[in-house]
């Protein structure tokens, strides 16, 4: 069985920023777009096609680094995500593009 825990620090912002630099994270992050063929999950859930063509691409933990380390780098933990949708699962919220009244996905933050 692959080892897809991390056990580095997750807790601090060095320390994933140590995790996101890292070899393991930087293959996984490639397969995992791969696999998703480029393309949101999100914005595809939607009928819309959101590639790296349109929108940076950002590889989204559906468990948090935080709450599950030790599914840090499984790729059934990981889904890809256009900035946007990303921005919006984190709360950041920027409606400047879409345009939304409100978050569809405020729902989802709650596990
Ligand atoms: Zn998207």
């Amino acid at each position: 069985m692959t080892n897809t825990s991390y056990t580095g620090d997750v807790h601090s912002h060095a320390g994933r920023a140590h995790f996101y630099r890292s070899p393991e994270w930087k293959a996984l992050r490639e397969q995992v777009l791969e696999r998703d063929h480029y393309e949101c999950q999100w914005c595809k859930a939607e009928g819309r096609v959101t590639t790296g063509n349109d929108m940076t691409l950002e590889i989204d933990h559906i468990k948090t680094l935080e709450e599950r380390p030790d599914l840090a780098l499984d790729p059934d933990n990981l889904r890809t995500l256009c900035r946007d949708c990303h921005n919006k699962r984190h709360g950041r919220f920027n409606y400047k593009r879409l345009g939304r009244p409100k978050n569809p996905y405020a729902s989802d933050e709650r596990w």
